[in-house]
Formats: C-alpha cells, structure tokens, sequence
C-alpha cells in the first residue's frame, strides 16, 4: 500500500473520530458560537457595482440588482449595517452586537456613488468607501471606461453619514513598495481629503490586502488613522480593535449567480473563521489551507 493511501485512511479515521466527537458537543459548540457572534462584527467587501464591463474581472463587479438581493436580506434578517467607526464604539461600549455587519468599498469608482448610495439610502444602511487619492475624478479608458467619484460626490455621501477612507494615493500594494514611498501612499490621503473636503478620515484599507509590520508601523505614525483594513477573513471584536487595529478582518462578497445566498455565505464565512481565530487557529493560514484545498479539489 502506497504511503498516500495509508495517510488517505488515516485521515478519514481521524475524520470519523472528529464527527463523532463533534455531534457529542454539537450543541455545546453552537451555543458557544452563538455567543461568539454576540461580540463580532463582520465585515464584507465590493467593488464596483454595476454589470461587468467588458475586459474586467467579475470578481469586481456585483450588479446593482443583486446588490439590491443582498440589501433586502440584511433587512429581512435584522442586520444593523455600520461604519466601522461606529463598529469600535459599539464594541468599545461591549454591547451584543449580534447581527451588526459593516460593508466596504473599495476603488472608488462612480457607480458607488451612482447605484450602491442611493440603495444604502433607501435601506437605512451606512457605508464605508475606500479611496484611490491619485484617481478621485478620473476618467481611464483601458478596457473599457473606468469612471472614479468626484471629491463632490464623496463630500455628499459623507454628509449624509457615510465614511470615506484611504486606499493609499496609487493602489500599489503596500508591502511591495520601497519603505521611502509609504509616506506619501499613507499620510498623503490623509491631507488631501482634508484639503478637498474639509473633514478628517480615520480609516485605510490595504490594496490587495497586502501589509506588514513596516506599514502599520508607518500608519501608527499618523494618530489620524484609527483603523485598517486587511484582506483576512474574520470577524472584528474588542480584542482586535484594541490590539490589532491595523488587520480589522473582512471578506470578499462576489456574485456566483445565488443572489442573496452569496451574501449568507459570506457572512458565515467571517462569523466561523472569527470563531476559529477565536479559538486559536490563525485566519490567515486557515485562508491559505483553504485556498489550497479549493485549488486540489478543483
Ligand atoms: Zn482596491
């Protein structure tokens, strides 16, 4: 028998001893789940919304009317949607925050302001907009045309409780630029929203997801910024925000064709890896196995 096989077997002996175990303190783990979800907020991520325009990656794009489906579920379901801001305040005040969800965008392009806006709007939902500084108001026609909001636009929607963040100035992954550069990716935004804008934002999110301890330490260098975004999956508690405030955790909502059951999947998928994050397995290498096991399985 070929060493594959005899791990293979062991493997689905542990498997079958794990299960039974697992049906034993079922409900003691959905209890202690549930209390889990008492205290995180999730956090998912879109792009654009708007049907994928030729040449994009439609992993980019959601289309207004499933962005409507997946609304309309988080209303049915209770969800209070937040800012992140008003994320650490609630988590900061240790209320239960069962059902609280935060929902980011990042690029900035126009059918944010255009068809995700208006939607929030009529919802009664907030939201939190990632900024490129370099392309506020741009127009690109690679590929198609790529139209970014205008400073006028963004100023609107933060008047009317949205939050504006930073998504550095060029979007170029963080961690893969020279040291002598983050300045101007990081604290350049900071000044000029503030001189286009007239308010102070307090949050980034991380092109790419793509960080390490030399970029957080540059932001931890402007007291301005409150909070990061990372590209790992989880869920944000008072564990992370006073410790971790950098990584605040957040999943990818993409459009498979499901409709609002996209959106569950991906609210379960923070809520468990923020659980087993909890429990002491690391999100990032539960992301990479993960990743890992998708790509044998095919
Ligand atoms: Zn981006």
């Amino acid at each position: 028998m070929s060493i594959f096989k005899s791990v293979y077997r062991i493997l689905c002996v542990v498997l079958v001893i794990a299960a039974v175990c697992g049906m034993a303190y079922k409900g003691r783990i959905k209890e202690d789940f549930e209390n889990y979800k008492m205290h995180a907020i999730p956090a998912l991520m879109y792009h654009s919304i708007s049907k994928v325009p030729e040449g994009w990656t439609e992993d980019l794009c959601v289309s207004p009317e499933v962005f409507e489906e997946h609304l309309k579920y988080l209303k049915e379901k209770g969800y209070n949607v937040i800012t992140a801001r008003q994320a650490m305040i609630l988590l900061k005040s240790r209320q239960n925050v069962m059902n609280t969800v935060i929902l980011t965008f990042d690029d900035g392009y126009e059918d944010n302001y255009t068809q995700a806006f208006p939607l929030l709007k009529k919802y009664g939902f907030r939201g939190n907009f990632f900024i490129i500084g370099k392309d506020v108001g741009k127009t690109f026609n690679q590929n198609g045309t790529v139209q970014y909001m205008t400073f006028a636009q963004l100023k609107e929607m933060y008047q009317q409780g949205m939050e504006i963040g930073s998504h550095t100035m060029s979007h170029d992954p963080l961690a893969a630029i020279k040291p002598n550069f983050l300045p101007w990716e990081i604290y350049q935004p900071l000044n000029l929203f503030h001189e286009k804008m007239g308010f102070w934002i307090a949050g980034i999110a991380f092109p790419n997801g793509s960080y390490n301890e030399t970029v957080v330490a540059e932001i931890k260098k402007y007291v301005k910024y409150e909070y990061g975004f990372s590209g790992v999956p989880g869920c944000n508690t008072l564990k992370i925000v006073n410790e971790r405030p950098f990584e605040f955790r957040r999943a990818g909502v993409y459009d498979r064709g499901r409709g609002a059951k996209d959106i569950e999947r991906a609210l379960q998928k923070c809520y468990i890896f923020g659980y087993l994050e909890e429990k002491g397995i690391p999100a990032e290498i539960l992301d990479k196995g993960l990743t890992l096991l998708n790509e044998l399985l095919g």
